[in-house]
């Protein structure tokens, strides 16, 4: 088996995904990158990012994504803009389904993210990105000196709402309940800040504004009252769900369905690597998910080096 025939499938478009890609078909690995139909991840619902080093005025996330494909492209990797399926990790050829259409290679990896959760309202769907927003430490800095909402009651909430009191002048909490999921010590946090305002037992019946947030309608269980806020941006952080039903019954996963790392990227199938926010759920960052895709392209590489050594008959036997 020569090292050009060694075949690297990368499911997923986002960061993490596409550093991969670039690290793959530098190494000379025939990398294919499944990319979805919504190729590019999370980074195509934001604006501007600030944080991405390298880019000191900013680069919209979009073109950061389209730098990172083109660049991927230049030294090789394939693209296929459709979802994934179905996998067969059953053995040492990995199979990656979309639709009928089968994609084979001696190394995957996963790097599917994954979606912040949404309250469903069609008015904070026409405002995404004009105030609604799902990522307070991408957008945050855009609420100097102006009032938001945040909605949800766990530690993604109350991060967000502690951490937006840095631009905010007043940031009100929005919980469905009266009683918080976040740990003790975030609602501590959160009940001293003077800033923040924590309104129990509310929904948000619609994000009010036209092309900007301009406010938001408020109901409140208890008291039955409906009334109007407002304010300039909402802060959904009602938690996030991880792309990973197809690997439902191959990859271990975690009660939430995030995927279960072994040893940095390695997963419980050899030749089966996983990066970005699919596995980690703490820092979802765009720099974040790129050096994960960075190491596991890295472990893929060394995991199909060692391959390449192996006798004819383990390369060619049917279960692995
Ligand atoms: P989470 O713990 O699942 O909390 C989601 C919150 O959103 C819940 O309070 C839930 O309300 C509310 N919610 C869900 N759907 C809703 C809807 N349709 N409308 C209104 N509210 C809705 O998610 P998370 O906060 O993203 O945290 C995920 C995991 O990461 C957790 O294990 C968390 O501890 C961890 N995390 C840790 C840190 C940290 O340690 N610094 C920071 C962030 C996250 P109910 O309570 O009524 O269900």
């Amino acid at each position: 088996m020569s090292e050009q025939n060694l075949r690297v499938l990368i499911i997923g478009g986002g960061p993490a995904a596409l550093t991969a890609a670039i690290y793959a078909s530098r190494a000379n690995l025939d990398t294919t990158v499944i990319a979805g139909y919504q190729s590019g991840g999370q980074l195509m619902l934001t604006s501007e990012v600030e944080n991405f080093p390298g880019f000191p005025e900013g680069i919209m996330g979009p073109e950061l994504m389209d730098g990172m494909r083109r660049q991927a492209e230049r030294f090789g990797s394939k693209f296929i803009d459709a979802d994934a399926t179905r996998v067969d990790f059953s053995a040492r050829v990995k199979k990656v389904y979309v639709d009928d259409d089968v994609y084979e290679g001696e190394a995957v990896i996963v790097a599917t993210g994954a979606s912040a959760m949404w309250l469903g309202l069609p008015s904070e769907e026409k405002l995404r990105g004009r105030g609604v927003s799902s990522c307070a430490t991408c957008d945050g800095f855009f609420f100097r000196g102006k009032e938001i909402a945040v909605v949800g009651g766990g530690d993604s909430a109350l991060e967000e709402a502690l951490f937006l009191t840095k631009f905010a002048t007043k940031v009100t909490l929005i919980h469905r309940r009266d009683k918080f999921r976040a740990s003790k010590i975030m609602q501590d946090r959160a009940a001293r800040n003077p800033k923040i305002e924590i309104v129990g037992d509310t929904v948000i019946e619609e994000v009010l504004g036209e092309n900007k947030v301009e406010g938001i309608r408020v109901h409140n269980f208890k008291t039955a009252e409906t009334k109007e806020i407002a304010l300039d941006g909402v802060f959904v952080a009602i938690g996030h769900r991880p792309n990973t039903d197809i690997f439902t019954g191959w990859l271990e996963m975690n009660e939430k369905g995030y995927l279960v790392v072994t040893n940095e990227t390695e997963t419980n199938v050899k030749g089966v690597f996983v990066a970005g926010d699919v596995y980690d759920y703490r820092y979802r960052q765009a720099v974040t998910a790129a050096a994960s895709g960075c190491k596991a392209a890295l472990d893929a590489e060394h995991y199909l080096e060692a391959l390449a050594g192996e006798p004819a008959e383990i390369l060619t036997a049917q279960n692995w």
